[in-house]
């Protein structure tokens, strides 16, 4: 930031329970700081007068429970201030999460069911604010002490770590409103595609894996079994959409369903869960601040998170650039490629793809711009129900001398010489 804009400070005052929603202007950050009166961003509470630089395009609220004044510095795209919101039912949820989060830690760690934390899952359509609603719940609960873990199941627009990708991280401190969730070693699952219509069968395996893997941790860690989990969820509540969700549910034993925005979800959810008495169901409004993105947008946001990963926010990380030999690496692709057609089979036959089928891949001029996964995986058979040590960038590949070249955030030789490749792509930009 050169400064080469002119500076149009000002100063924004926000009543009691209101806020501030602001989009960042497309090609300039925003720096903003709280003069008086507190506020938080997402749960996040503001230190007094310490300026933040927020990048170009973000979208955000300033909230204030008792009042606050704001100083912004920086052209924005939209800006205007809010009475009406959400926050209260939001707040009040959380307060009921805690009351459980402390009756879990008063209770004997011998009994797995009364030291359990509430589980929730948040869901709801596409921009109804599931992430935004689970980012205040944790950084609520951390507040207060505890270390809930994260659990993002949102292949598209995750906030953990890459598109494509679950995965799983605890919450120790508020989420900061800039950085985001710390990415000091998550739990990642790498699924390799952006839309779960590709492998649905593979989708659950993961997300069953990953709920498995937490249900192991937490066995012996008290604290964070009583912290318990926000799990966020993906914008696709019709049809299978609808049945993933009720699968994650069920993976990860959820007890809270909180349903944002839409009234038929809502009632769905109510009907398909009640024969579980320990499952509570509540629906909340959706806040008027929640900006719609189109695909388009979405696709940019993606695009953003990889480069962010190899990167940096700031671009403050150098990616390292290495050469592997193609007898270096051995490649796997899960559920085959494209499935023979119904005329092409004898008489009687059936389809059959299976959509868990490991299959090694030849390296061709097609890899190049995909983005890999590195599997912990020891042998070929353990990809499928391993989680991943991070990603790589494929940006060249040399058929004549049978050489790869590609990024990695951090140097040295790749922890393991396993890699998964899906249809995630990417173009330096
Ligand atoms: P999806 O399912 O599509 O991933 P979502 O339901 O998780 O979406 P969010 O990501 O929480 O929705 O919100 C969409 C956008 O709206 C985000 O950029 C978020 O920062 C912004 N947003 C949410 N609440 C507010 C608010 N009160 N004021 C301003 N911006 C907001």
């Amino acid at each position: 930031y050169t400064g080469a804009v002119p500076a149009t400070t000002k100063q924004v005052k926000l009543e009691k329970e209101s806020e501030l929603r602001i989009e960042v202007a497309n090609n300039t950050p925003l720096r903003l700081r709280l003069l008086s009166g507190t506020a938080e961003i997402f749960g996040s509470e503001l230190a007094p007068e310490n300026w933040l630089t927020f990048p170009p395009s973000l979208k955000f609220a300033v909230f204030s429970w008792s009042g606050a004044t704001i100083e912004m510095d920086g052209p924005t795209e939209t800006d205007y201030t809010a009475d009406e919101t959400p926050m209260v039912s939001y707040v009040n949820v959380h307060a009921v999460l805690d009351g459980r989060r402390n009756h879990a830690k008063a209770s004997s760690s011998i009994d797995p069911d009364a030291s359990q934390g509430p589980r929730v899952i948040v869901v709801g359509p596409t921009d109804s604010g599931k992430s935004t609603l689970s980012k205040m719940l944790l950084s609520w609960a951390a507040k207060q002490g505890w270390k809930p873990t994260y659990v993002d199941l949102d292949i598209g627009q995750g906030s953990i770590t890459i598109p494509g990708s679950i995965a799983a991280t605890p919450i120790e401190m508020p989420i900061d409103p800039v950085e985001g969730i710390p990415l000091e070693m998550p739990l990642v699952y790498f699924y390799g595609h952006t839309t779960p219509s590709q492998n649905v069968d593979l989708y659950k395996v993961l997300v069953k894996e990953l709920a498995q893997v937490l249900e192991r941790q937490m066995t012996g860690n008290t604290e964070s079994r009583a912290g318990g989990m926000v799990i966020n969820t993906m914008g696709w509540i019709e049809g299978v959409g609808y049945e993933l969700l009720l699968h994650a549910i069920d993976a990860f034993n959820a007890n809270v369903v909180l349903v944002l925005g839409q009234e038929k979800l809502f009632s769905m959810m109510r009907d398909v869960l009640k024969n579980k008495p320990n499952v509570d169901v509540v629906k909340l409004q959706k806040s008027g601040g929640v900006v719609s993105r189109n695909a388009k947008v979405r696709q940019k946001t993606r695009s953003y998170r990889i480069r962010e990963y190899f990167y940096g926010l700031g671009n403050d990380l150098s990616p390292h650039s290495s050469i592997a030999n193609f007898s270096d690496l051995s490649i796997f692709r899960v559920g085959g490629g494209p499935q023979a057609p119904k005329s092409a089979l004898p008489i009687g036959a059936d389809r059959v793809a299976d959509p868990l089928r490991l299959a090694p891949v030849d390296i061709n001029r097609d890899m190049l711009h995909l983005v890999l996964a590195v599997s912990y995986a020891q042998e070929p058979d353990q990809i499928l129900s391993s989680n991943v040590a991070g990603f790589i960038y494929v940006t060249d590949i040399d058929m004549q001398r049978r050489k790869l070249t590609y990024l990695s955030p951090a140097a040295g030789e790749l922890p393991s010489k396993y890699l998964i490749v899906g249809s995630l792509t990417w173009t330096e930009t």
